[in-house]
């Protein structure tokens, strides 16, 4: 099977029976309770920004999702999604950052294509609350999402002021770099992707590392301090440098080598509705 040109990389397991989640977004779920407030309905809550799995497509295949502890892949309409644990209220807020986020990451698409060899670009970041806002909620959502559960994500000491800061008007301070993808593909293109958050470490310091589209970002939850060669690239300045890393070919990394290949090896698994 030839790769489609988008791929969609997720290192969580996610079992295939649980996409066929029930409930329609105009309805709601009525048998979910928020886990927020306890209420219920609760809506279709988009892990990452719909908008953003929707721009990775070029045409109308769907995206394709691997993880590295299942064989096959799972195609999807418009990335992972879960009805069962926000109600509208909190969904609004756990997104309330991502239509920015959207609009930041066309304007770097187009920056990314101009200026193919540079290694930072400069934009216009005029509400960094509403990026953080973002890279809160799209950590937050994947490690509450019913749908995550096999993946067992621990926000530990961090969950309490991610949630005050999504919430209950927190502030939202744990330090944030932004850069742009550097993964590359057929003809040395950059390679649009989205990769669940997980925990790592970065010179010492644990973060939460995901990339979506052509954004990459790590949110750092460690007391300990960045270096501080990684001060201009902190998400709460106006206007915002992204970083870009050497660019490197897809089929020399290896976990995301592995995953393309679990997608060209493996029979269709699944998909999701909607
Ligand atoms: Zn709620």
């Amino acid at each position: 099977m030839k790769l489609h040109g988008v791929v969609w990389l997720r290192l969580g397991i996610v079992s295939s029976e649980r996409f066929e989640v029930a409930g329609g977004e105009a309805l709601g779920n009525k048998n979910g309770r928020c886990v927020v407030c306890g209420n219920s309905p609760t809506v279709k809550s988009h892990l990452f920004p719909r908008a953003m799995m929707l721009d990775m497509r070029t045409d109308d295949r769907p995206l394709l999702e691997a993880s590295r502890h299942r064989t096959g892949y799972v195609e999807r309409q418009n990335g992972i999604w879960d009805d069962r644990f926000l109600c509208k209220t909190h969904e609004d807020a756990a997104g309330g950052g991502d239509d920015y986020a959207v609009r930041l990451s066309r304007r770097m698409i187009e920056k990314s294509w101009r200026h193919p060899d540079g290694d930072a670009f400069q934009i216009d970041n005029p509400q960094p609350e509403l990026l953080q806002r973002f890279v809160y909620g799209t950590v937050w959502r994947h490690f509450a999402a019913p749908i995550s559960a096999p993946s067992k994500l621990r926000l530990g000491p961090y969950q309490d002021r991610i949630e005050r800061a999504l919430f209950n008007d927190g502030l939202f301070d744990l330090p944030i770099v932004a850069a742009i993808t550097n993964v590359t593909g057929h003809a040395g293109r950059l390679v649009p992707m989205a990769l669940a958050p997980y925990r790592t470490k970065l010179k010492d310091a644990w973060v939460w590392h995901f990339v979506v589209g052509y954004f990459d970002v790590m949110l750092k939850t460690d007391a300990r301090p960045w270096p501080p060669e990684w001060r201009p690239y902190l998400a709460d300045r106006d206007p915002l440098t992204l970083f870009q890393a050497d660019r490197v070919d897809l089929a020399t990394v290896p976990f995301l080598r592995e995953l393309t290949d679990r997608v060209r090896a493996s029979p269709y698994r699944g998909k999701q509705k909607g």
